[in-house]
């Protein structure tokens, strides 16, 4: 399963910016994902849930961000979003087009850490 080795490789890097931050705990990672990334949402959250366990990242969320295809046609120079996987045609003339502008993204956004960590104290 790829997810689970693309799940590997988002913790490593979070893990390695985190390290910057002694005693902050992740709480949130974000994900920028394109359509075309032929990744799964549901199989990478699994695969993220199983990867950070045990890891100073368990318990962190991720959140992915899925972004449309926008390609760029040449024929009337406008950039559009891609209404089907499909057809790889201009939204606005109906021209094929192959000039990719963005969907293929598998980038960290942003990570979200608590700064101060929290104890929690039974009373
Ligand atoms: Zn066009």
């Amino acid at each position: 399963m790829h997810e689970l080795s693309i799940a590997a490789s988002i913790v490593d890097a979070v893990t390695e910016s985190a390290a910057a931050y002694p005693g902050a705990r992740v709480k949130e990672v974000r994900l920028r994902l394109g359509s075309l990334a032929s990744v799964v949402e549901d199989s990478l959250q699994f695969c993220w849930g199983i990867t950070v366990e045990g890891t100073p990242l368990e318990g962190a969320r991720l959140v992915v961000k899925i972004l449309p295809v926008i390609v760029h046609c040449a024929s009337c120079r406008q950039d559009g979003e891609l209404a089907s996987l499909q057809s790889f045609r201009c939204p606005h003339c109906g021209e094929p087009c192959s000039d990719l502008r963005q969907g293929r993204e598998l980038e960290i956004e942003a990570i979200e850490i608590d700064e101060i960590d929290e104890v929690e104290e039974a009373v």
